[in-house]
């Protein structure tokens, strides 16, 4: 992680805006409580993914990335194909929007829960517009109780084949930093599956990716591969 970490701080340092801004872009961006999103990230194609959503959800909370939302609504009608209504609940947030969750959560309850819930503005997936917590119609809400769901088992088995992983896993907890968030799934395109049939999270997989390259090697390397 820490070579990871040179390398995309070589990257922010050395690189032009415009480059930047596409490391932003790329579907196997990595956000997490070491790497985070400008204030100002906003992705350029978001899009209402045309899909089943909880009762409660603003319709501001609908949207994703294009390839994001146009592979979730495959992965809904396929899962209604097999007997399971999947739900949206809450895909894309702004910084600002993610910034007023994490303060509002800190009031509410205290910060070891908040830590392992909320991600700090500017350290949420929701920002990317890769992401999206979903339920089902049998648990259309936001709960661990979800894992229990035939639904959950049915993204577990098939969530890849779409591009999609499951993002904060019970096992990942050590290298996420994240409770197990079984709702929570995130689009990285093709890579999925090999996540999945490895149990590997996205910062395992980086980090196999850019151990033992030389810095510089790993900054050709993020370059060409985000
Ligand atoms: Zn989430």
């Amino acid at each position: 992680m820490r070579r990871f970490l040179a390398a995309l701080l070589i990257a922010a340092v050395l690189l032009p805006a415009a480059a930047q801004a596409d490391l932003y872009d790329s579907t196997l961006i990595l956000v997490n409580k070491q790497n985070s999103l400008p204030q100002d990230y906003e992705p350029k194609d978001l899009s209402y993914p045309d899909v089943a959503y909880a009762d409660f959800v603003p319709e501001s909370r609908k949207q994703m990335r294009e390839v994001a939302a146009r592979a979730l609504e495959k992965m809904f009608a396929a899962a209604l194909e097999d007997g399971i209504e999947l739900l949206g609940i809450s895909g894309y947030r702004s910084y600002w929007t993610q910034h007023e969750i994490y303060y509002r959560r800190l009031e509410e309850t205290d910060l070891e829960y908040v830590s392992q819930y909320v991600a700090m503005p500017g350290q949420s997936e929701h920002q990317t517009g890769l992401a999206m917590d979903v339920g089902s119609s049998d648990c259309p809400f936001l709960s661990t109780d979800f894992v229990l769901t035939d639904a959950y088992a049915w993204l577990n088995q098939h969530a890849h084949e779409y591009g999609y992983i499951i993002r904060y896993t019970e096992a990942g907890i050590p290298e996420t930093g994240y409770a197990f968030e079984p709702w929570h799934i995130r689009y990285v395109g093709d890579v999925a599956t090999e996540l999945w049939a490895n149990g590997m999270t996205l910062e395992a997989w980086y980090r196999q990716r850019l151990s033992g390259s030389h810095p510089v090697r790993q900054r050709r390397f993020a370059l060409s591969a985000w």
